[in-house]
């Protein structure tokens, strides 16, 4: 027999559970009634999930009075309020069936010799709940955190892929691709502004003996250190790229011919002056240089430059040469 709870348990007068009907089957709501003998008087749905006994189990029923750890049941007993108050209130620490302890926050009361416990929840079960909740946060945020690492390491990736389509592996200079590409900008920036370019196209003289006289990997050195060397030489906004086996060619924006030819013979001397153990006579290089003339496209100041040094090698290699149109 049970009968209404107020939601405020902590505040309420004792219950009586012979009229709250509705109650007995509320699992969030514990309530139970014990004999002081530590027989079970009563009790509802919400009990019988921590202890799975009723009234009338007879000599299998469990002495309540071991679910009872703090305040321990005598001590509930022991205590001798005003009538209508209740002895305590406040969380209860008790235990279930399983030996789990749980810690219910309600009241507790006495009913002439007896005890009965009014609990709203289970305070244990909220703490788990919550430990799960902030330990799920934890997790997604480290997942967040892990996504977004990947992120960072995918657009590093993209970047230095996008770098190297366009970089000669063997020199670290820009590649035929990138000199296009470049090239097309500076021809749309020419047009823009009225301005003009020039191109050097660079070629080691016999290159060929060098490979066949020192080696293959001899050859590469002396690319790599051609290629730095102009690299060293030229303007941040100039461009060097390896054209081909042992051509190269630099864009030099904003720059005549005479400035082009003046960096070709800087360029040539300075090529000359390398030094290589094995060819105590170092090597030479050939430079045709061209300027963007107006109306021409990208193709023809290439094919310009590249007439220059056509010249520059049948004129005896080791010479800086510019495109002359009459030519
Ligand atoms: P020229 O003075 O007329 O330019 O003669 P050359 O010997 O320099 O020119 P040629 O075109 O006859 O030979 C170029 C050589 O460059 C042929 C090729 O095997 C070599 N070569 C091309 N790419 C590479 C490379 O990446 N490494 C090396 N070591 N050799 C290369
Ligand atoms: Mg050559
Ligand atoms: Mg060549």
């Amino acid at each position: 027999m049970l009968a209404p709870v107020p939601a405020a348990v902590i505040q309420a007068p004792p219950p009586k559970l012979h009229s709250a009907g509705w109650l007995r089957s509320l699992l969030s709501v514990v309530m139970v009634q014990v004999a002081d003998d530590g027989r079970l008087l009563d009790c509802n749905a919400g009990f019988q999930r921590l202890m799975p006994c009723t009234p009338d189990s007879g000599a299998a029923q469990p002495d309540i009075r071991s679910f009872f750890v703090r305040p321990a049941f005598d001590q509930l007993l022991a205590v001798h309020g005003p009538d209508g108050e209740p002895v305590f209130e406040g969380i209860l620490n008790v235990v279930d069936m399983h030996g789990v302890c749980r810690s219910l926050l309600g009241s507790v009361h006495r009913v002439g010799r007896h005890v009965m416990v009014v609990a709203e929840y289970d305070v244990a079960d909220m703490e788990r709940l919550t430990a799960q909740v902030i330990t799920l946060n934890q997790e997604l945020a480290e997942v967040q955190r892990s996504l977004a690492r990947a992120n960072r390491d995918l657009r590093t990736n993209e970047a230095r892929l996008e770098l190297l389509s366009v970089t000669d592996p063997l020199t670290g200079l820009a590649n035929r691709r990138r000199l296009m590409e470049f090239m097309a900008l500076a021809w749309e920036r020419a047009q823009r502004h009225a301005s003009r370019f020039s191109i050097i196209m660079a070629d080691i003289d016999f290159f060929k003996k060098i490979n066949d006289g020192h080696g293959h990997d001899q050859g590469d050195a002396v690319l790599r250190a051609v290629s730095a060397q102009m690299q060293t030489m030229v303007r941040k906004t100039d461009l060097v790229a390896r054209f081909g086996g042992e051509e190269f060619v630099i864009v030099l924006e904003e720059a005549p011919l005479p400035a082009a030819l003046d960096l070709a013979e800087r360029l040539r001397l300075a090529a000359c002056a390398l030094h290589f153990d094995c060819m105590p006579d170092g090597i030479t290089c050939s430079y045709g240089v061209a300027q963007l003339g107006p109306g021409e496209k990208v193709e023809q100041v290439i094919k310009h430059a590249d007439e220059a040094l056509y010249r520059a090698k049948h004129g005896g290699r080791n010479q800086v040469t510019h495109y002359l149109p009459d030519v």
